[in-house]
Order: structure tokens, then sequence, then C-alpha cells
């Protein structure tokens, strides 16, 4: 139990990769915040928590509402006696080739996958400051690293997230706080179901352990961040894509 009386807060925790990740650090032994818009899928995933002895408490927020967020921080601690790791992994996107990307397309992207974790990290600073000591897993991804065509609003967002996870890292070293991003490659959820086969295709070939990747197979590199292990690591992009960008 290598989180034991750890609270993680997880955003976009109702579904896919944030699933996985609060029940592998579930498992581990943290009480998990279960944060993420939809309502009921995060009851649920709440629910189906508690039924294997997982300590969890769903809240409602969105992202990027920052007064919302820094709200949901005080409850959390309130509630739950502290915040020990901060997963934001809340993330969207709005694919298209950018002559045809639309204003409000560009700006949702980096409203959520950016601004959402800077109002985060921000919030979640503070009593993290104060017990100095936290961990901060942001949710990257390879198109961050490399570029892809039809992804210049995702790829920017991601590419962004790299950049804040890298300026915090030095910010709160000497406050006890590491942060760290994960930059999966290709992870089959219901994001990647909006794929094309040709999409789905073309990624599959270009993986050299040719599958593709699990919400599992990220969660199990988060635990690695968000725990003892991993307290020497900070400022890092941690690639789980089966050898997709080497
Ligand atoms: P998903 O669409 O299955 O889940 C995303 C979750 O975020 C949903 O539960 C959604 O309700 C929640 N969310 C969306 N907007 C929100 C908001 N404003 N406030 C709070 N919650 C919000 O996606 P996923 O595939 O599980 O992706 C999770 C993260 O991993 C994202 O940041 C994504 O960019 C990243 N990622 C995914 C892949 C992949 O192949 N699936 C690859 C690289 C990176």
């Amino acid at each position: 139990m290598i989180l034991e009386n750890k609270v993680a807060l997880i955003t976009g925790g109702a579904q896919g990769i944030g699933k996985a990740i609060a029940h592998e650090l579930g498992r581990h032994g943290a009480a998990i915040a279960l944060v993420d818009i939809q309502t009921e899928s995060a009851q649920a995933t709440a629910e189906e928590l508690k039924q294997q002895d997982i300590a969890c408490e769903p809240f409602v927020t969105d992202v990027v509402d920052a007064d919302a967020v820094a709200d949901l921080m005080k409850n959390v601690v309130d509630k739950m006696g502290s915040l020990d790791i901060l997963v934001n992994n809340a993330g969207i996107t709005r694919d298209n080739l950018l002559v045809r990307l639309k204003d409000e397309d560009w700006d949702q992207v980096m409203a959520i996958n950016l601004k959402g974790a800077f109002n985060c990290t921000k919030a979640a600073a503070r009593p993290m400051m104060k017990a100095r000591s936290g961990r901060i897993i942001n949710m990257a991804s390879v198109v961050g690293l490399t570029g892809n065509a039809g992804q210049a609003n995702y790829s920017a967002s991601k590419g962004g997230i790299i950049g804040l996870t890298k300026s915090t890292a030095r910010e709160f070293a000497s406050r006890g706080i590491n942060v760290n991003a994960v930059a999966p490659g290709y992870i089959e959820t219901e994001m990647t179901g909006e794929l094309t086969d040709e999409a789905r295709t073309n990624f599959l070939q270009n993986i050299p352990l040719q599958r593709p990747g699990t919400p599992e197979d990220v969660a199990n590199a988060v635990k690695f961040l968000a725990g003892p292990d991993a307290g020497y690591i900070t400022g890092q992009v941690l690639q789980v894509d089966g050898g997709m960008v080497m």
C-alpha cells in the first residue's frame, strides 16, 4: 500500500485513462477525489471504486472555471483531510486541419487541456506548499512532442502542458513538490474511438510494441510518479507509447 494515507485528486476521472488512474492509485491505498464535468458517470465510477473498498468522493467541477476549482480544492482538503497528489488528466480533442479549424475549437481545447491544468495546479499548490510535499502529474501526449496533422490545437495544448510541467517543477522543487508529465501514445478509450479506421491503422503501424496502449498502461506510469520510488524525479516527460516516439 505505497499510497496509504494519501489523497489523490484526478480530473477527468469518470472514464477512460482517468478512471484507470483512480482504480490504480486507489488499489495502492490512496483516497480518491474524483473530479469530472459529467455528473452521472462521476457518481457511477465513484460507486465502482467504493465497491472495491477504495475511499472515493465524486466532485462535479468544470476545470475551466477557476473559482469553482479554488472551491473544489478547499472542499477536498476539508472533506478528505489533505491533498497530496494532483493528476491533471481532463482533456478533449476537436480535430481538424488548421485551415478548417474554428476559433471555438482552438479556444475550447486550450481552455480545458491547458488552462484547466493551470487552474488546478494553482489551487492545489497552496495546500501542497503548506504541507511542503506533493506530487503533480500532468497528462501530456506524444503529439505535444511531435505535432500531428489535424491536431494543431490539441498538440499546442499538450506542448503547453510540457512547458507548464517543467516551469512548475522548477518553481515548486524547493517546496517539496515534484511535477512530472506522462505522454501517452495511442491508447484505446472513448477519445480514440472517434478516430477514423485509416488514422487507427496509421497509428498501429508506427508502434514498435505492435499493440495499442490500455488506460492501465498509463495508470501504471502515474502510480510510479505518484509513489515513493519517484522521489528524485521532477520536470520529466515519461512516454507511455509502445515505442512510437523515440
Ligand atoms: P476521455 O474522453 O475518455 O476522458 C476524458 C474525461 O475528461 C471525461 O470523463 C470528461 O468528462 C472529462 N472532462 C472533459 N472536460 C472536462 C472539464 N472541462 N472539466 C472536468 N472534466 C472534464 O479521454 P481519455 O482518452 O481518457 O484521455 C484522458 C487524458 O489523456 C486527456 O488529457 C487526453 O488528452 C490524454 N491522452 C489520451 C490519449 C489517448 O490515446 N486516449 C493519448 C494521449 C493523451
